[in-house]
């Protein structure tokens, strides 16, 4: 009785605040952006997901083409500011900055923290410098002062928490009084690339961890119908996963002297920063001479890649074809367990690396399946949902106006009711 008029008073409270705007709009509703790592766009179609399924049924869906190189950082990073890692400068999860003292690695607290590694706008900064609040629990970037500023409600990454105390917690920041409750908010699930990683996207334990996340999702979307929230929520992935095999490495060191070079990211996209005065010797080295590896200078990497511009580009880059690694003989040899499974980071163009959009809510239109599209016009669309002006950025709006209904192609969230 008092969980029922608990909700009965929110659902009243969410009324009194969303005053209709006679466009179909609601101006209260927020937007809930959730990052599935790793989900490869076909898992959709070959596991049970029936929360997902609802929100294609009552929404969009489309596959999504991630950038290159399809890693998680570099990814999620370019979800949330449009930019090419190029321009965002999360070139890769294995980073060297010649003006950074130390190396970038995910597992680094003080370098995941650090704003120097992170460039351009996020969301949910974008968000915050035009009057709303936002929330994250997790998402990378979310956890460094980027411009000076966090989200207002942010958590340090730990994939231990349970999923349903995020569920929670992202429920608990709906709840409070409007003028504390954030209109951004963002979670991020990384169980299906572990995953992935370790049993390759065909197995059972693939399935279990999508069914998981699903059931995670459904839970959240239940917690939104109690409270009578009408918000726009979107589920996006960062990249898909191609199967690996010990038969299939690439020994770097039968090609060069690794005291050479320094190898700064290894595999697939191997980043490679030769010692002063190698440079062209370590290329003739390597150029031309594996038939699955294909090895470029900084500055003749093909255009369609994005992938030039930035200081932590290394002067080689060598980009092994889809399913091979690339690795030293000496991990090659002592653990060559570690080429199993699967991985990501190839060429973003191929259909093994394809992530998903799955959106519904007010703005969008309803069982919709549409083209794919790049990752990095997602940006502009979140900050529209937001009724936010973005950032200079590489997307643009033209790419996703197919997802948006009447309403939400003029639309406007949050913003423009203040
Ligand atoms: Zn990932």
């Amino acid at each position: 009785m008092i969980i029922a008029s608990r909700v009965v008073a929110l659902v009243a409270l969410w009324s009194a605040a969303s005053c209709a705007t006679g466009d179909g709009t609601d101006p209260g509703s927020p937007l809930i952006l959730i990052g599935i790592d790793g989900f490869r766009y076909d898992y959709l179609d070959s596991i049970p997901t029936p929360a997902l399924h609802r929100l294609a049924r009552d929404g969009v869906r489309a596959p999504l083409v991630p950038v290159f190189p399809t890693k998680t950082f570099p990814n999620f990073y370019t979800l949330v500011t449009g930019l090419y890692p190029d321009q965002h400068g999360i070139v890769a999860n294995d980073m060297y900055d010649p003006a950074i003292e130390h190396p970038f690695r995910l597992d680094d607290r003080d370098a995941v923290e650090d704003p120097r590694w992170w460039g351009g706008e996020p969301i949910w900064n974008t968000a915050q410098r035009q009057g709303l609040l936002t929330a994250t629990f997790f998402w990378p970037g979310s956890e460094a002062p980027i411009g000076g500023m966090r989200p207002t409600f942010w958590k340090k990454f730990d994939f231990r928490i349970p999923h349903d105390e995020r569920v929670n917690q992202i429920l608990a920041w709906l709840d409070l009084p409007r003028a504390a409750r954030p209109t951004f908010v963002a979670m991020y699930f990384s169980l299906v690339d572990r995953v992935g990683h370790q049993f390759g996207p065909f197995s059972a334990q693939v399935d279990s961890a999508v069914t998981e996340v699903d059931r995670a999702i459904g839970l959240l979307l239940a917690g939104l119908d109690a409270r009578g929230i009408d918000a726009n929520v979107v589920v996006v992935s960062d990249h898909g996963f191609a199967a690996r095999s010990p038969d299939r490495v690439i020994v770097l060191d039968d090609y060069v002297d690794l005291d050479a070079v320094e190898v700064i990211a290894w595999s697939p996209v191997a980043q490679i920063r030769p010692r002063p005065g190698q440079e062209e010797s370590v290329y003739h080295a390597l150029v031309g001479k594996h038939p699955h590896l294909a090895v470029y200078r900084k500055r003749e990497i093909p255009e369609r890649f994005h992938f030039r511009d930035h200081p932590r580009i290394q002067p080689i880059v060598a980009i092994a074809d889809e399913g091979w690694a690339i690795a030293s003989r000496k991990l090659y040899e002592r653990r060559p367990e570690a080429f199993t499974g699967a991985t990501h980071g190839y060429d973003h163009e191929l259909q093994s690396m394809r992530a998903i959009l799955l959106a519904r809510g007010p703005a969008f239109r309803a069982g919709v399946v549409a083209a794919p599209f790049q990752n990095v016009h997602l940006y502009t669309l979140l900050a529209h949902l937001l009724g936010v002006t973005p950032a200079p950025n590489a997307g643009s709006r033209d790419s996703t106006a197919a997802l948006l209904s009447m309403s939400g192609r003029s639309a406007a969230g949050a913003g423009l009711a203040r």
